[in-house]
């Protein structure tokens, strides 16, 4: 079985497409099979993978509504070597659509099982939301990602988003076991910073990446050439920040097999 982590925080713009694209890409230069999902439908993960959203006609959404089958939506980012189940504006319908479904926040889970095998690492980068789409990924996924940023209201709401997955554990899916934190666009020059990032490390211990991403102009301007930050410039401290986050990532959780139970709680 892969490894499934959905990327999520509920507030947008703390850089989880970023976390999304770029750990996909260098998972897959460490010769991991993986599939990225874009559960946003902004569709910022799908462009940034150089997937044009807009000439997309088979995507998450199709999938979610079960009129396609989900290998037919999944297309390749030949720049970087992952598979992309790309999105866009019309995933905002589905929110409204699934209601009216049976098991609506399965899904994504029961579409995934036909394609799981085929992957070590699927990484779902979720709405800026704690919507019935990102309820969907964390139902498929048995690991969240959360990147924060190291400021000081970075730990507001954070509350929300960890009962969330816990209710979603209860309830839901067993499987979806770890939690972890990576600090993102991280400034060494303001104090308030390292301040935030020494805390959140000392308050949260293991559940906290070593990997500390710092703010990196190459990784914000990538996108706009439709690549992944550390395909775009590999030697741009982003992308060696994002290599050294999937080397723990890979000696966290090993290439291909579940989290060991000892690593639960
Ligand atoms: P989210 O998906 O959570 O909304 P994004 O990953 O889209 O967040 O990031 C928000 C903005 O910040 C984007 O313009 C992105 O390019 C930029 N950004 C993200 N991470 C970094 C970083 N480490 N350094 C500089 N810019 C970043
Ligand atoms: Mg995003």
């Amino acid at each position: 079985m892969p490894h499934i982590f959905c990327v999520a925080n509920q507030k947008g713009g703390v850089g989880k497409t970023t976390t999304t694209v770029n750990l996909a890409a260098s998972l897959a230069a460490r010769q991991q099979r993986v599939l990225l999902i874009d559960l946003d439908p902004q569709g910022n993960a799908t462009m940034g993978s150089g997937v044009d959203k807009q000439s997309a006609e088979q995507t998450v959404y199709e999938v979610l509504v079960g009129t396609v089958p989900i290998r037919d939506a999944i297309v390749r980012c030949e720049a970087a070597g992952y598979d992309v189940l790309p999105a866009n504006r019309e995933l905002a319908g589905a929110e409204v659509e699934l209601v009216t479904f049976d098991k609506r926040e399965r899904r994504l889970r029961d579409a995934l099982a036909k394609i799981a095998n085929d992957y070590d690492f699927i990484l779902i980068d979720c709405p800026p939301a704690l919507s019935l789409l990102t309820l969907n990924g964390l139902c498929a996924a048995n690991g969240v990602i959360i990147p924060m940023q190291c400021e000081y209201f970075a730990l507001e709401g954070l509350s929300d988003l960890v009962n969330t997955i816990k209710r979603v554990n209860g309830n839901l899916n067993r499987d979806l076991r770890e939690i972890a934190l990576l600090r993102v666009m991280f400034d060494p020059r303001i104090t308030l910073q390292q301040q935030v990032a020494e805390q959140i490390k000392q308050h949260f211990g293991s559940k906290v990446f070593d990997a500390v991403i710092p703010r990196n102009v190459r990784l914000a301007e990538a996108p706009s050439y439709g690549l992944p930050g550390v395909v775009f410039d590999k030697s741009s401290r982003g992308a060696r920040a994002y290599n050294d986050f999937s080397a723990e990532i890979l000696k966290r959780y090993g290439a291909s097999k579940a989290p060991a139970l000892s690593e639960m709680q």
